[in-house]
């Protein structure tokens, strides 16, 4: 059976590798040597759910959330709280695990605390502390090896390359362990978009791995027979910042508790201007010092899910939640009547110069089958260049620099039997999982949304001729089985 790398970079976008060829001259000529293309990511494009319908197969409306908080009905009106990992066993390794291979999981985003695989693992962002199985690995890790939480790496984005070393370092160790399948998640490409203003400086986070992939493509000729790198989302320059909850305030269907102070509108027009100049660490670094020292106003300001204690039920019909810095929001209408009204005029809100911000407002079961009842109403996508922040602020729009997320990730395959210099356009997040069952020739679930990538095998390889094998009544049982045996259901 075939030994497989997965190297997962976190924000990785395939246009900017190829617009810095010359820069990244090692990334380019693996792309060159492999069939590659874009992974079109969940909507909207969030580290959690998108790492995790990568590797479970399956769409957000079966992992049960669409960011890394969901909403909840109360008595009085709605709350947040952090989505439940009920994905646990149900990812590529388990499947492997299950089936008696080897597994090295590393660094996976949303899959804290780890759980048993027949292997090692090393959770993921975010996770408030380390988490390993087996539970005494995490003794035998550099006492620095941390996964950097984005809301406090504004002054440490040096640190964060020093870790990317440390981690290419363990998974040097660990191919030579001869681990079946190794999964490791780079963070660095998606912190640095986050707090960076120019494109020089986000390659900075590219160049990081650019220096190690011969290494890593030597441990694949030495011991590994495939390689795939793929990105959770990618990611885009943005020009503006859109508040859809001052935007609902404005226009009469949001209603606030506390008005922002006059002082408070004065501190977000400095964030404001600071953050147009490219000075964006500084706003970050001012903001996660007031957020440290307990400020409720700055919380509020950037925080959605604090908002949210903050509107007046009673008086609101729509609010927006999901996550600052990406291009969609969940809209969530709260008094259906007002439904068509609200769509009709959020779908023409423009930008000062006339263009309009929105780019489509989907329907959720548009999007996804068998949405859950908990799930939002509408998810909007703002148009190129906007960034949708869902705290309050002083106006509905401002400018912005920087980069946020977008949907289309990067996908790459390469080894044996994978097509070289192969562009294969688009795929879905959700193939990745029955690809690699594939290659293992483990039974695919029914259930997994993704389709196994075929087009990027050479024509008359083995795993084009050999028919996927799809999970039977028995083989269910025998997950089952394993899943209630193994796998403790609760995180701690
Ligand atoms: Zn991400």
């Amino acid at each position: 059976m075939p030994k497989v790398m997965i190297i997962g970079l976190d924000g990785a976008d395939l246009d900017i590798i190829l617009k810095a060829k010359n820069e990244l001259t090692n990334l380019y000529n693996l792309i060159k040597r492999s069939s590659y293309g874009y992974l079109r990511s969940t909507v909207p494009p969030i580290t959690v759910p998108a790492w995790i319908s990568m590797f479970t197969g399956k769409n957000p409306t079966k992992i049960g959330t669409l960011s890394f908080r969901k909403i909840v009905k109360t008595e009085n009106g709605y709350t947040s709280i952090v989505a439940r990992p009920t994905w646990r066993g149900e990812m590529i390794w388990d499947y492997l695990s299950l089936h008696g291979y080897r597994v090295a999981v590393i660094n996976v985003p949303g899959t804290y605390p780890a759980w048993k695989v027949n292997g090692i693992m090393i959770s993921g962002f975010p996770s408030p502390k380390i988490s390993t199985y087996p539970p005494d690995l995490a003794n035998k890790l550099p006492s620095d090896y941390v996964d950097t939480d984005v809301a406090n790496v504004s002054k440490k984005l040096e640190l964060i390359k020093q870790q990317t070393d440390k981690l290419v370092d363990l998974i040097l160790l660990l191919a030579e362990k001869k681990f079946d399948l190794i999964v490791c998640v780079f963070r660095i490409v998606d912190v640095f978009l986050h707090h960076v203003s120019n494109l020089e400086d986000l390659i900075e986070a590219y160049k990081c791995i650019d220096k190690n992939i011969d290494n890593i493509i030597n441990l694949i000729e030495s011991y590994y027979d495939y390689l795939f790198i793929v990105s959770d989302h990618g990611s885009q320059e943005v020009r503006l910042k859109f508040y859809p909850n001052v935007w609902l305030n404005k226009e009469g269907y949001l209603h606030f508790k506390r008005k922002i102070s006059k002082k408070e509108k004065i501190m977000y027009r400095i964030a404001e201007f600071l953050a147009s100049k490219g000075l964006k660490s500084v706003v970050w670094s001012i903001f996660y010092y007031l957020q440290k020292c307990g400020s409720k106003s700055v919380r509020t300001s950037i925080a959605a899910k604090d908002i949210l204690d903050n509107i007046d039920w009673s008086k609101t019909s729509a609010f927006a939640f999901g996550l600052s810095g990406v291009d969609s929001f969940e809209l969530w209408i709260v008094d259906k009547n007002k439904k068509n009204e609200i769509l009709k005029k959020i779908e023409a809100v423009k930008d000062n110069d006339g263009k309009k911000i929105v780019k489509n407002v989907f329907r959720i079961d548009e999007l996804y089958d068998n949405c859950p009842k908990d799930f939002p109403d509408y998810i909007v996508q703002l148009n190129e260049g906007c960034l949708c922040v869902l705290g309050q602020g002083s106006n509905y729009i401002s400018p912005a620099t920087g980069f946020i997320h977008r949907r289309d990730g990067i996908f790459l395959a390469y080894g044996a039997d994978i097509k070289e210099n192969n562009h294969i356009g688009y795929t879905n997040i959700t193939d990745l999982a029955p690809t690699i069952l594939h290659l293992f020739d483990i039974p695919v679930p029914r259930d997994m949304d993704g389709k196994v990538i075929m087009e990027i095998f050479k024509n008359d390889s083995e795993i084009v001729k050999r028919k996927v094998k799809y999970e039977s009544e028995k083989d269910k049982i025998k997950r089952s089985i394993y899943k209630i045996k193994n796998i403790k259901q609760k995180p701690d």
